[in-house]
């Protein structure tokens, strides 16, 4: 049976990884990874998560099984999270199930559109996730894509994404990043919000939001303010959120899909059919991660330390990115790279060509994805000065 089988290539993100990790340069910059790095270069585990983990140890009196749905607590705190004091969840309109992280929810999310309409079409941004188009077809949807991001200028290509918005039919789905795009950080403001959803709302395509970052941007609940105006305006979306980056989970693999319908009636079918679909993929999701959240959440004292240190990783983020604006122009660069400070979340594209991302690899030791991708998260004070001083000698 395997003899019919071809090698395929190395995820280019984690190939990189690995040619950082042997590279004995001790100048050498990762930037190519999406987590989090504190100045330290360390990817540390948040203190509320440690708190929340101790009383998880301490109380936790059964490992029998959680049921497709996952943890009551942690899908009413993440819908919470979500939503706010939005009207879906007045109106009983939303439902929330646990998955395995982002990923999962976005595979769920994506059975879930199947079982609605076998061979669907979603639309996603061009660019988009790496990761989105092979999930998305891996669950036997046809991926087409919106123009999105404006290389040369730097910007949304907003027009273009609105024209092609406008050519989507009903039974079609298109997703939508909340916020912190990735790869290009560029994020709709709330007035191209408010026109998207016009679109949405005149066409009754259906939205899917994936909300990988929230509170990585501006906050917690201005990060969500583009994915609850659509929630007021239409009547049925798929909501795909991670605990990955803001509660710095990645490993255990927590995230969750919300589903909102026309009515508690109509979203209670729907429910079953959700929770049909994740019994045949994974039959029901892992539980350390969701009692880690869910703890904090229900707590006031470590919802707001936790409120504390996202918004540290935040203005850390957001401070890099002015860092290596002004350090570029320090160090001579003409070329204006303020287009990074408009931006927001981990990435940004850097804008220059393959073999310049080449030449800060090999000559450098700097590592980037060859679109020119970096991760903001990796800038530190300790290497801004090598990082701006490398880039203005490959330009
Ligand atoms: N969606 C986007 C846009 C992402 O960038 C990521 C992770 O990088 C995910 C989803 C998946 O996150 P997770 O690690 O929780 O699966």
């Amino acid at each position: 049976m395997f003899g019919s089988l071809k090698a395929l290539p190395a995820d280019p993100i984690l190939g990189l990884l690995a040619k950082y990790r042997e590279d004995s340069n001790p100048q050498k910059i990762d930037l190519g990874v999406g987590v989090y790095k504190d100045e330290a270069g360390h990817t540390a585990i948040l203190k509320c998560v440690k708190t929340a983990e101790k009383h998880r140890n301490d109380t936790e009196d059964t490992k029998v099984y959680i049921g497709p749905t996952g943890s009551p607590l942690f899908n009413d705190e993440m819908s919470k999270l979500i939503f706010g004091d939005h009207k879906v969840l007045s109106e009983n309109r939303a439902r929330t199930v646990s998955t395995p992280g982002g990923t999962g929810a976005l595979r769920v999310a994506a059975e879930f559109i199947k079982s609605c309409k076998a061979g669907a079409t979603i639309w996603v941004s061009n660019p988009t996730w790496a990761n989105h188009t092979g999930l998305f077809e891996a669950a036997g949807l046809t991926v087409k894509t919106y123009p999105y991001y404006d290389h040369e200028n730097k910007c949304l290509d907003f027009d273009g994404m609105l024209a092609a918005l406008k050519e989507v039919s009903a039974d079609d789905a298109v997703l939508l990043h909340a916020c912190c795009h990735n790869p290009s950080g560029m994020d709709l403001n709330q007035e191209q919000w408010q026109q998207v959803t016009e679109v949405a709302k005149d066409i009754g395509f259906l939205p899917v939001v994936d909300m990988a970052y929230q509170g990585f941007g501006t906050g917690l609940d201005e990060d969500a303010a583009g994915l609850r105006l659509l929630a007021n305006n239409v009547e049925e979306m798929v909501v795909c959120s991670s605990c990955s980056k803001n509660f710095g989970l990645y490993r255990e693999r927590i995230g969750a899909t919300t589903i909102i319908g026309k009515s508690s009636t109509a979203i209670d079918i729907a429910y079953s059919v959700l929770l049909s679909v994740v019994r045949v993929i994974y039959s029901m999701p892992p539980a350390h991660g969701a009692a880690l959240v869910e703890t904090i959440l229900s707590s006031d004292e470590l919802r707001s330390q936790w409120h504390q240190e996202l918004a540290e990783m935040r203005n850390r983020i957001n401070g890099n990115r002015q860092i290596i604006v002004d350090k570029l122009i320090e160090n001579g660069v003409e070329r204006d790279f303020s287009f990074i400070t408009r931006q927001n979340g981990m990435f940004s594209f850097l804008g220059i060509t393959p073999e310049q991302v080449q030449r800060l690899q090999d000559e450098f030791s700097i590592y980037m994805v060859g679109s020119s991708r970096m991760s903001i998260a990796g800038i530190a004070k300790s290497n801004v000065d090598y990082l701006a001083q490398s880039i203005a000698k490959v330009l």
